[in-house]
């Protein structure tokens, strides 16, 4: 059993509208041996019907961190997967529940972990499934395909928890990469620097800026960065800005 997996997984639930389901989701996190629940500005929390669904996992909600944006539930973290109930426009790396936690679980990372799961009404907005790695579809029925948020809490947790029971944990992870992986917040402020400077050059159209940097975006998801790949972009849009100054 690789418990301190389970620990490095940070269940996020951006905007609840029910207090109920914090509460639901805390239990169902219990009872599969997570504990880091960080709460992106819910409508009512604390609250007794949070407390009262959560039932023997009050300690979770007694833990849970109020954050007031999805940029600082993920921060620090190394991978970061979005939910969604359906398809969204631009396809974007897709897996079930069993496939993400053998990501999750993949030797390769070695900090926090994120999961976004949505607003009761409308899920994830395209820009927060945008902040993600990797996006997690629970496979139901498409005709009826949303589950209740607590209900999707606990099937991404059983998975997490039956592939942490089943790892053998390797002896030397280390082996064979040079250089720690990026985590969320150094990722996104490369991309802040990246659509700075393509501004700056005029790469982007900038009547429709959005699809060339959802794609980029899209881009570095699909491989996992390390921090000194992130340095040497980071390099190369400061020589970019820099050789701008000078020719203004
Ligand atoms: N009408 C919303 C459904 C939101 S359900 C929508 O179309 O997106 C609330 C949250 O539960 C979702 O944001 C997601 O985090 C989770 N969820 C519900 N059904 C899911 C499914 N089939 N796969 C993955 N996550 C799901």
């Amino acid at each position: 059993m690789n418990q301190a997996l389970l620990d490095r997984v940070r269940i996020v639930l951006v905007n609840t509208s029910h207090p109920g389901n914090i509460g639901g989701a805390a239990r169902a996190m219990k009872n599969m041996g997570l504990t880091q629940l960080y709460l992106v500005e819910p409508r009512s929390f604390p609250d007794e019907e949070a407390t009262w669904r959560a039932s023997n996992a009050t300690d979770v909600l007694d833990g849970a961190v109020v954050v007031p944006s999805v940029e600082a539930a993920i921060e620090g973290c190394e991978l970061v997967l979005g939910t969604s109930a359906r398809e969204r426009r631009i396809p974007w790396p897709l897996k079930d529940p069993r496939a993400c936690a053998a990501e999750i679980g993949s030797s390769q990372i070695k900090g926090d972990i994120a999961i976004l799961f949505g607003r009761e009404d409308r899920g994830l907005t395209n820009e927060e499934l945008q902040m993600c790695h990797l996006h997690m579809h629970i496979p139901t029925n498409p005709e009826y395909s949303s589950l209740n948020l607590a209900a999707a809490v606990q099937v991404a947790a059983y998975e997490l928890r039956m592939f942490a029971l089943n790892e053998v944990i390797e002896v030397n992870e280390d082996a064979g990469w040079d250089f720690p992986l990026a985590n969320a917040a150094d990722i996104e402020r490369m991309h802040q620097h990246m659509e700075a400077t393509l501004g700056r050059i005029k790469f982007v159209d900038p009547q429709n800026p959005k699809q060339v940097f959802t794609r980029l975006r899209r881009m570095f998801a699909r491989i996992r960065m390390d921090q000194m790949e992130v340095n040497i972009m980071r390099g190369v849009f400061n020589k970019i800005d820099r050789f701008l100054e000078k020719t203004d």
